[in-house]
């Protein structure tokens, strides 16, 4: 097991996170134009990308993207951009139409984002996202009436009252807090069996300023007050509509207390211990497309070690 050299006292922001390329033209003076979606699915060349119970067809590390012509009818289908010449819409449906099984893996985001070139990323992050969104939205919240998709799929309307829609975002604070010896707080879930350690996080409530929701998420999981949060960098995490905004703090003490009910062990790190423990298979702690698992590469200097039996 090799360390890396301590981090700088000042860490930079996180670098590019999986989900957050944004590679795609959104065209949103395009789809305001009623006729610019149903144009579009008129159109041959334009790009479907199909999405049933949030899996998508994925054949030799790609999304497979089909022709309008000869889909059956969707559920939903929604705009999505353009990107190099070329345009590209979601089409979702509650199962996978049969003329469709055989075109690829049908593959959750999850499974494959990492894996794929970053265009279909892209793609596949907006159109779970917005999907996700028509899937739970089909009433007015204030009338009870059905509603209906408007703006190429980015509003939705009352068909009773004519009010308009948006789709929503949930936001959520996850945190690296660290001691003055600069030492990782890392906490153990409840429903991750209490093995499996990670940074705090929490949903912002209305009314509340993001670093207001740093400040309480610590205090109610851990006990430990925080100073100096500092914005690190943020990822769409639409399973199904959050948007994770990853901060670091510092912490006033270490007299760290688990809340008992979220929250059933916390445990300082040094890195030492965090490979160490890592490797040896006692715990573990998020990997691959999640904003903990950037946040704690970051104050680590680099990727965890393996366990091992794993690789190595
Ligand atoms: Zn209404």
């Amino acid at each position: 097991m090799t360390l890396p050299p301590s981090a700088p006292a000042s860490l930079p922001a996180l670098g590019p996170l999986p989900l957050s390329h944004g590679s795609v033209d959104r065209g949103c003076e395009r789809r305001t134009d009623p006729e610019w979606l149903p144009g579009l699915m008129a159109d041959p060349a334009t790009r479907v990308l199909a999405l049933a119970a949030g899996k998508a067809p994925v054949a030799g590390g790609s999304l497979v993207l089909h022709s309008p012509a000869g889909l059956p009818e969707p559920r939903t289908v929604v705009y999505l951009g353009a990107s190099e010449g070329q345009e590209f819409v979601a089409a979702g449906w509650d199962e996978v139409p049969d003329v469709l099984a055989g075109t690829g893996d049908w593959l959750g985001l999850r499974e494959v984002a990492a894996g794929l070139p970053v265009r279909d990323a892209s793609l596949f992050v907006e159109a779970l996202a917005i999907l996700n969104w028509h899937a739970t939205h089909g009433h007015c919240p204030r009338c009870g009436a059905p509603t209906e998709p408007v703006q190429s799929g980015w509003v939705r309307t009352c068909t009773a009252d004519g009010t308009l829609h948006f789709p929503r975002t949930d936001p959520a604070i996850i945190v690296a807090v660290t001691d003055g010896a600069d030492r990782l707080l890392l906490g153990a879930n409840a429903q991750w069996g209490g093995k499996h350690y990670s940074t705090l996080a929490g949903f912002v409530e209305p009314g509340e300023s993001l670093e207001a929701a740093v400040a309480r998420e610590v205090a109610e999981e851990s006990g430990i007050a925080v100073t100096g949060a500092q914005y690190a960098g943020s990822q769409p995490w639409p399973f199904p509509c959050s948007l994770m905004l990853g901060f670091t703090a510092r912490a006033s003490g270490t007299d760290a207390v688990p809340d008992g009910e979220e929250i059933v062990d916390l445990r300082w790190f040094t890195r030492a211990e965090l490979a160490a423990e890592v490797e040896e298979g006692r715990l573990s702690v998020p990997v691959g497309l999640s904003i903990a698992s950037a946040l704690i590469e970051q104050w680590y200097g680099g990727p965890l070690p393996a366990p091992r039996g794993l690789g190595n």
